[in-house]
């Protein structure tokens, strides 16, 4: 990852060389190190800097927000990049001693409750699933999710979602221009297909530049994990068209689809530490935005050539 190292030192931090070195061996690094483990790639580069510096030095990134301390329960720390990479919980070999991990908004909305229930300031929550990975409980061979790669899977796994929900909505769009008898309302169904095909081939193109960065980006392991996606609001939506409805009725439904999408993305997109997944969520957010405010003018509009269409 190329990085300025400018814009991450604190106001104020003196400039240090080698401070600066130990910093880019362990971003460079992947996954999570013990400090012992940074001492020896350190020590690589670097013969000369001692193991009380490099011990200092990590104190320093967890207190400036460069790393986190994690504990995999091996009776020491290990170490994470946190900047740009999203917060997230990890699953943990007792065999192999690897840790993979994972992000689920809706375990860590329940965590909020509960400690809001309990009237509970949190500062720290740790998820951590202990147990036997695929690989040593099967001897196959797969690609991992760690430390260096989960920016990319997170970003991936937000495309996908993004992708998903705009196919819905294409879907939705379409049906609903075809059952629309108001000329003025079919147009308006119509645009917003179109727009939900081009913003469809925007995402995928970015897909394709991501999937560039990682050969095996696309078998990479789950690591968004989310139980309700927005892509089920316009499957439902395009299901209730089917049913039959008036011009009214498809408008209002859309609006439904459309508010519940772009509240779910930016409830959960502002969740996230920043990353790229953090980004494709808000901007997928204000896109949706953009759609509910054009139905909602549209359908008022609608109102009115009614109300007018019936006093002549
Ligand atoms: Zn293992
Ligand atoms: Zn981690």
């Amino acid at each position: 990852m190329a990085l300025d190292l400018s814009s991450i030192r604190p106001p104020g931090g003196k400039r240090s060389t080698k401070r600066d070195r130990i910093l880019n061996v362990f971003l460079r690094q992947e996954g999570h190190v013990s400090a012992d483990e940074l001492v020896a790639l350190v020590h690589r580069d670097a013969p000369g800097v001692g193991r009380a510096t490099v011990y200092r030095t990590l104190q320093w990134m967890v207190g400036a927000g460069l790393a986190r301390k994690v504990d995999f329960g091996e009776g020491r720390f290990r170490f994470e990049p946190s900047y740009r990479h999203p917060r997230h919980f990890h699953l943990v070999c007792n065999v192999c001693h690897r840790s993979s991990e994972f992000l689920s908004s809706d375990v860590e909305s329940l965590m909020e409750e509960i400690a809001a229930a309990r009237q509970f300031t949190p500062t720290q929550s740790v998820v951590q699933i202990f147990g036997t990975c695929e690989e040593c409980r099967t001897g196959r061979k797969t690609p991992s999710l760690d430390g260096s790669t989960t920016a990319l899977v997170f970003a991936r796994d937000a495309l996908r979602m993004a992708i998903a929900t705009e196919r819905s909505g294409l879907d939705f769009y379409t049906r609903a221009a075809k059952l629309t008898s108001d000329a003025r309302g079919r147009a308006v169904f119509q645009k917003l297909a179109a727009e939900e095909k081009e913003h469809l081939s925007t995402l995928q193109k970015r897909y394709t530049q991501l999937a560039a960065q990682d050969p095996n980006l696309e078998s990479r392991p789950t690591f968004l994990f989310f139980k309700g996606a927005a892509s089920g609001l316009f499957a439902a939506g395009a299901e209730q068209l089917r049913k039959g409805v008036d011009d009214q009725q498809a408008l209002l439904i859309g609006i439904r689809c459309e508010r519940g999408s772009h509240q779910f993305f930016k409830r959960y997109g502002e969740r996230f530490e920043d990353s790229e997944g953090k980004q494709i969520f808000l901007e997928f957010a204000d896109e949706e935005r953009t759609h509910l405010d054009l139905l909602i003018r549209e359908y008022r509009e609608l109102r009115e050539r009614q109300s007018r269409g019936r006093s002549r």
